[in-house]
């Protein structure tokens, strides 16, 4: 007899997620794989997220994505982490396997998949302007991706230093800060330069404190923002003829390795990518 597809739900926990990119991309990637799974948005209050932890495991959930403000105080209701997650203290994919709850961050191995698409990271040194929750993820990822090293260049000093603590500590990679207090130079012996700081979310005339005369064309600029896709940092940065990666890009494939990691099945990148664009309308 024909076993009938058997339903699945995973979810996203977070603020308020009307209107949710990962959802409009993960039910389109489901159904493209013929898998009858649903992706919930649900708004939980900080108070509540243990109860709606333990609500996922008795509901039989599959796992679900946590964002803001969930992602560092999840913690505290799993069984296990990656080692990634363990390292930045923060997790954004919650998988339930018998029962287990194990939590990983995909934001960091998303930016590594997508940059991989241009260059290894491996034996590059990385220039990353901010040390919030994308960047520390980033920078751990690259470390265990083997790059060189890292000069993380940060407004707040005691962020920035605290990144550069945890690569140089833990994962034992050289690795240095710049406190970023005026318009500044990018290193000029970056290979990777990155923004990792919210300047330029929904603003597309924001422009990052830096000398856009310094990029050089040798070097490989990537942005995590991805609303607008082509923010002016990534446009200064065409212009002076360097190779760019939007944040899209990390985005959706964060998106792929929450895929794989609950269903097990490779999805269509093509597709969740173009759903995305569909969703953002560019
Ligand atoms: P956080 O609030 O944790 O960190 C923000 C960072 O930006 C900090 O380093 C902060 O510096 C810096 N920053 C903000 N405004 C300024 C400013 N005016 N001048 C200098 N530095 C500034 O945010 P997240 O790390 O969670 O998110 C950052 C961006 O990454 C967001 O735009 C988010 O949408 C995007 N993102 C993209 C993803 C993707 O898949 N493409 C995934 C996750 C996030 P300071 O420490 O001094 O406050």
């Amino acid at each position: 007899m024909h076993e009938p597809p058997i339903q699945q739900i995973v979810c996203c926990m977070g603020q308020p997620v009307t209107g949710n990119p990962s959802q409009f991309m993960m039910e389109r990637a489901f159904a493209a794989a013929h898998l009858d799974w649903r992706y919930l948005t649900l708004e939980i209050a900080p108070e509540n997220l243990g109860d709606a932890v333990r609500g996922m495991r008795a509901m039989g959930f599959r796992g679900g994505n946590f964002t803001l403000p969930h992602k560092v105080a999840v913690i505290e209701h799993l069984d296990r982490l990656s080692e990634a997650a363990e390292l930045m203290g923060a997790v954004n994919c919650v998988s339930i396997e018998e029962g287990t709850l194990i939590g990983e961050n995909t934001d960091g191995k998303g930016f590594v998949e997508s940059l991989r698409q241009i260059t290894d990271p491996a034996g590059k040194r990385v220039a990353l302007f901010g040390a919030g929750g994308a960047a520390r993820a980033i920078a751990v990822e690259l470390a265990l991706a083997g790059t060189e090293s890292i000069t993380v260049i940060n407004r707040t000093r005691e962020r920035g230093e605290s990144l550069v603590a945890l690569l140089k500590e833990r994962i034992e990679i050289p690795s240095e800060f710049i406190l970023w207090d005026s318009e500044i130079e990018i290193p000029a012996d970056a290979d990777v330069v990155i923004n990792g700081t919210s300047i330029g979310l929904g603003d597309q005339q924001a422009r990052l404190p830096i000398v856009a005369d310094s990029f050089d064309p040798r070097q490989v600029v990537a942005d995590v923002v991805f609303n607008p896709v082509q923010t002016r940092f990534l446009q200064e940065a065409t212009e002076r003829g360097c190779k760019t990666l939007d944040g899209l890009g990390m985005l959706v494939n964060q998106g792929v390795i929450g895929f794989r990691i609950w269903t097990g099945v490779e999805p269509d990148r093509a597709v969740m990518r173009e759903a995305i664009e569909e969703f953002l309308e560019v």
